[in-house]
């Protein structure tokens, strides 16, 4: 694991394949040189505004003292204050959460919000903390890098294994530093703390706009639809959900950390979430088939989510992807080597800043109510949602049709440009 030391600013450490910051700087080069960008604007957008390290000595349920590493990075606030999650996760590294953080950026660009991008991370293992340690990391990482955060600066939600539990101790330190009831300060809080009706599934919801409006384009009939869920957190398990509810779509599998399920004939996506809940993970599931994860990702259905981490889908296995549509729930789960074989084969890739951009569109709704102090329904949010991610999904296909350009290249020309347009209105450049 790469120590925050051993990387550099400038420069991703160790190979490009195993390195995000690396990926996403490439992705972002790409569409630098399409949009023929100014050098500085290319120096200036291709890394970090700023970036803090923060170290957090936790007293332990034990006795002892445990100190974590933990980052928060803000790529750019030319549009507006900085967005994105906090992630809690044993193999973090601050290269992640800078590609994290970069990602936001186009993402909330691409839906057009008017929001930044940045992203937090902690060094820890969620799954071996008891709540009362957990409790007291989350306010120990509020406290440190509470002077770069607030409602009007940059505002975090959760991510990877945070929970709207721990936006709350969050969310709870932060006002108790600042002594007043700023409750924007945090997203995906719960509903009786200030918390948004809809967004506990709406990175699945919002994506599942999008595959619906691609459905449309490439004539497929969902509710006759397979899919495979690689991951079963927040995203994979509402995408299954949803998939059921909303379409009559079928997942025939999903994964996990543990391993993989299989059922032809359709899983059930709420039992599932049932076993995964008491017994830890999806594996088990009484009726299914075991697979890996990597034979889930090859299955030949029409949909596949990625709902995971980052780089599943690589040069190694792009050729065995058999599925039509591969809506990326996830945060970077396709590396630059796959995407060129994925398109050639017809693929139709959603890019994850678009396609995941459902989660951080309603937690911006989730900060207006905050502002305003009012509360709006379920309908509401998600008829609003909708709007958004469809318009976002037109704009960025319109723009692969015009340049024939993948989609993920696609999504980046819209969203680039539109920063580097607010960076020159600002006079910066
Ligand atoms: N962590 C989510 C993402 O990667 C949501 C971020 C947010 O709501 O600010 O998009």
């Amino acid at each position: 694991m790469a120590t925050y030391e051993e990387s550099t600013l400038r420069e991703p450490l160790g190979p490009r394949e195993a390195n995000p910051y690396a990926t996403a700087q490439e992705q972002f080069d790409r569409a630098a040189e399409m949009l023929d960008l100014e050098p500085a604007m290319r120096e200036f957008l291709r890394q970090p505004q700023r970036e803090v390290r923060v170290m957090l000595p936790v007293h332990m349920d034990n006795g002892s003292v445990t100190v974590f590493s933990g980052f928060r990075v803000q790529h750019s606030d030319a549009r507006g204050p900085g967005k994105g999650g906090i992630r809690f996760h044993p193999q973090e590294t601050v290269d992640t959460v800078r590609a994290l953080a970069m990602w936001m950026t186009w993402k909330t660009a691409v839906v057009d919000i008017p929001l930044g991008g940045s992203k937090g991370g902690v060094i820890c293992n969620p799954k071996a903390m008891s709540q009362r340690e957990l409790e007291s990391l989350s306010r120990a990482y509020i406290r440190e890098v509470a002077r770069l955060l607030g409602p009007d600066q940059d505002v975090p939600a959760p991510d990877v294994y945070t929970t709207p539990q721990m936006m709350a101790w969050m969310m709870d330190e932060y006002c108790k530093l600042t002594g007043r009831l700023d409750f924007g300060v945090i997203t995906g809080k719960p509903l009786a703390v200030g918390g948004s009706q809809g967004r506990g599934d709406a990175t699945a919801r919002g994506a599942w706009y999008t595959v619906r409006e691609a459905a449309r384009e490439w004539g497929m009939d969902l509710s006759s639809a397979t899919m495979a869920v690689q991951g079963y957190g927040n995203a994979g398990s509402y995408a299954a959900l949803l998939g059921q509810e909303l379409f009559g779509c079928k997942t025939v599998a999903v994964s996990d950390t543990g391993g993989g399920i299989y059922c032809e004939k359709g899983l059930d996506p709420a039992a599932v979430l049932r076993h995964k809940q008491e017994t830890g993970s999806v594996v088990g599931f009484p009726g299914a088939e075991a697979l890996t994860s990597q034979e889930v990702l090859e299955l030949p259905v029409d949909l596949l989510w990625p709902a995971a981490l980052e780089n599943v889908i690589t040069g190694e296995n792009a050729e065995r992807i058999q599925a039509k549509i591969v809506a990326e729930a996830a945060n970077g789960p396709t590396s630059p080597e796959a995407d060129p074989v994925l398109y050639e084969r017809g693929i139709h890739v959603i890019p994850d800043f678009l396609c995941n951009a459902g989660g951080v569109t309603v937690s911006y709704y989730e900060m207006v109510q905050n502002y305003s102090r009012d509360q709006w329904t379920a309908n509401e949010v998600n008829r609003r949602l909708d709007g958004k991610m469809t318009e976002a999904y037109h704009a960025v296909l319109d723009r692969s049709r015009a340049h024939d350009v993948d989609m993920r290249c696609a999504a980046y020309l819209v969203a680039v440009e539109r920063v580097a347009t607010a960076v020159r209105l600002r006079g910066w450049i």
